[in-house]
């Protein structure tokens, strides 16, 4: 249990860091990224410790739809949803994934390229 214990988005979920909380409920949480690459960068992510993709098992798979529920919440409340958004998912290190939590990134306000860097 020591991953949960030092893990930073388990420590936002439990009100232990502050963070700008848009959404939760007692399967996710969602909050404003604390270095925003996109004028709206909101974070994802489930209350369970899962670390990523792989760590996902099938009793994870209502929590996986609820992600993706919640940001279509996030995009109807904040009112970016017809302007369109982009979600990303950094799955391991080389792809870019620091914090090993699963999160589910959504961004929008920008354009965006494609491919991305
Ligand atoms: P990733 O590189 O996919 O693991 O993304 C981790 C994201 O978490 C980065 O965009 C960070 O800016 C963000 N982040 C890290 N710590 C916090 C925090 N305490 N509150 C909000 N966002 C954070």
């Amino acid at each position: 249990m020591a991953d949960v214990e030092e893990c930073v988005f388990c420590k936002v979920a439990r009100g232990k860091i502050p963070a700008y909380i848009l959404h939760k409920d007692e399967h996710v949480l969602a909050f404003h990224d604390i270095n925003p690459q996109a004028p709206v960068h909101v974070l994802i992510v489930p209350i369970k410790h899962i670390t990523d993709l792989e760590a996902i098992g099938a009793e994870d798979a209502d929590i996986v739809a609820r992600m993706f529920q919640a940001a279509r919440k996030v995009a109807q409340e904040l009112r970016f949803e017809s302007n369109g958004y982009r979600l990303v998912i950094n799955n391991g290190r080389p792809a870019g994934q620091i914090v090993p939590h699963l999160h589910l990134h959504v961004l929008s306000g920008r354009s965006f390229g494609w491919p991305p860097g």
